[in-house]
């Protein structure tokens, strides 16, 4: 049976910090903040992952009062996703997922981070969608105070 799950995550532009998303530093003069390397595109889709095999979030998996995840690759994260997918005996179908940006451009990247979100959950790039949208000027996105994903995921799971 195919179980779907959804994700949503934010986090602040701020100075001085690398701004990666989904696996894929984009040159920009700010970039997010957080514990991890504060990449929203991942956490989105990997608690899109986790809802589907009806898991606790990744705030519960990866605390972030926990020095592990200080500055860590949401690789790993993703990687863990997959791991709990295979040990469920499920099997990805695929992710679908929007990046709420005013600024940089995403479409230049989106092939570089569906390569890279593939691999970290062990499967093609045709099974992953990215698309970007601006937030038209308005709000905390429109003024480039934070960027913002969404994600679901459908995972085959035996019944
Ligand atoms: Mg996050």
């Amino acid at each position: 049976m195919v179980h779907t799950g959804i994700g949503y995550d934010v986090h602040a532009l701020v100075a001085g910090r690398k701004l990666i998303l989904g696996g894929v530093e984009i040159p920009h003069p700010k970039g997010l903040e957080g514990h991890s390397d504060a990449d929203v595109l991942l956490h989105a889709i990997c608690d899109a992952v986790l809802g589907a095999l009806g898991e606790g979030d990744i705030g519960h998996l990866f605390p972030n009062t926990d020095p592990r995840w200080k500055d860590a690759s949401s690789r790993v994260f993703l990687e863990e996703a997959a791991r709990r997918v295979a040990a469920a005996n499920g099997r990805l179908v695929n992710v679908d997922a929007t990046v709420i940006a005013q600024q940089p451009k995403i479409y230049p990247h989106i092939a570089a981070m569906k390569q890279h979100i593939a691999a970290a959950l062990s499967v093609t790039p045709k099974q992953i969608g990215i698309k970007a949208t601006t937030n038209e000027g308005m709000g905390f996105v429109g003024r480039e105070e934070g960027i913002a994903a969404l994600a679901v995921a459908s995972v085959d799971l035996p019944e």
